[in-house]
């Protein structure tokens, strides 16, 4: 069944790239990506075979739809073939739409992977979305038409940085976090985390950091960076302390990690004042509870394992997805 919904999606989206994952332990995953919207049909099972247990979960995964308002002029991007997706983004992410909810059994939720909205800064003032048709409004349009719940993380693109000039960088928590809650709804939260059957998501930020700060010293936009804050609560969702005190929440379960960036792209050692300074040092730190870490951000298929990494220098060098025990197969034509 999955195989076959499978092969909808993936002809859904013009897709040139596909995989699958099998983790030895618990999961089947199955990937696909395309030049600019990518989508995964993710089902988690406790079981090794085809039958479902109770907290099995299935979920839709779609990344870097680079959706445009009519103020883009195109074609800017950095090849021919974004160039010519960009313009079909709308198109394709409809299609898509139509196939995840043709999808039997429904998924749980979509989890999009960032990169939501194209450059969509037109304003430093929020009223000018109200007033003005924009990107915004146009995610707005489509994600609110989806009959499956959408889950959001946040890529670059959806944020605006001009590192050395906080007047020509656009305020992440004054205005971007206001549009993604108004144009997107209540679920469009900075980062967050949520329990779907015996599993947890977790769906970082990878641009609150000091690489996405345009003050401070380490601003470099190609990096990401999740930020003190969200450094303690990710370690507090993963069971830990957080060396800020208080008890941990997450306990010790199966957990899906989300970031746009891949993990090779995030800054080293951003908080030195924690135990664990950066994003790969916590995950290394809870890998035995850590299923998968998904991004989207490369518009390519690509994967790593590190089941054998002790330190995150190591860790550092594996690539794009992470996991214990995941193997990688090619699927047949
Ligand atoms: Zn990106």
């Amino acid at each position: 069944m999955a195989e076959k919904s499978f092969r909808r999606l993936r002809e859904a989206l013009g897709l040139i790239q596909h995989g699958s994952f099998f983790n030895i332990r618990t999961a089947v995953v199955f990937l696909a990506s395309a030049a600019l919207l990518c989508g995964i049909y993710l089902v988690a099972s406790a079981a090794r075979g085809t039958s479902e247990r109770e907290g099995d979960i299935r979920v839709a995964l779609l990344a870097d739809a680079h959706l445009i308002g009519p103020q883009y002029v195109c074609c800017t991007e950095s090849n021919d073939v974004d160039n010519e997706s960009i313009m079909k983004t709308v198109e394709r992410l409809k299609a898509a739409q139509q196939q995840i909810e043709a999808l039997s059994p429904p998924p749980a939720a979509v989890v999009f992977l960032g990169d939501v909205i194209h450059n969509g800064y037109y304003s430093h003032n929020f009223e000018w979305y109200l007033a003005n048709r924009n990107a915004y409004t146009v995610g707005g349009e489509i994600f609110g038409n989806f009959s499956v719940p959408v889950r959001y993380l946040w890529g670059n693109h959806d944020y605006h940085t001009s590192c050395g000039s906080a007047a020509d960088s656009y305020d992440r928590t004054g205005l971007s976090h206001r549009l993604f809650r108004h144009f997107l709804g209540p679920a469009a939260l900075p980062y967050s985390a949520v329990q779907m059957g015996r599993y947890k998501l977790i769906f970082l930020n990878a641009m609150l950091g000091p690489s996405w700060d345009p003050t401070h010293p380490r601003c470099d936009t190609k990096y990401a960076s999740l930020g003190a804050e969200q450094l303690v609560w990710l370690e507090r969702q993963l069971g830990g302390g957080g060396g800020g005190g208080g008890s941990g929440s997450g306990g010790q379960q199966p957990t899906f990690v989300f970031m746009h960036h891949p993990l090779p792209a995030a800054l080293r050692n951003e908080a030195p004042e924690l135990k664990h300074p950066d994003v790969l040092s916590v995950l290394l730190a809870h890998a035995d509870n850590i299923m998968a870490v998904f991004s989207g951000h490369y518009h390519r298929h690509s994967f790593a394992t590190i089941p054998a990494a002790k330190t995150a220098a190591q860790g550092a060098a594996a690539a794009a997805a992470h996991a214990r025990d995941v193997y990688f197969s090619p699927m047949a034509k």
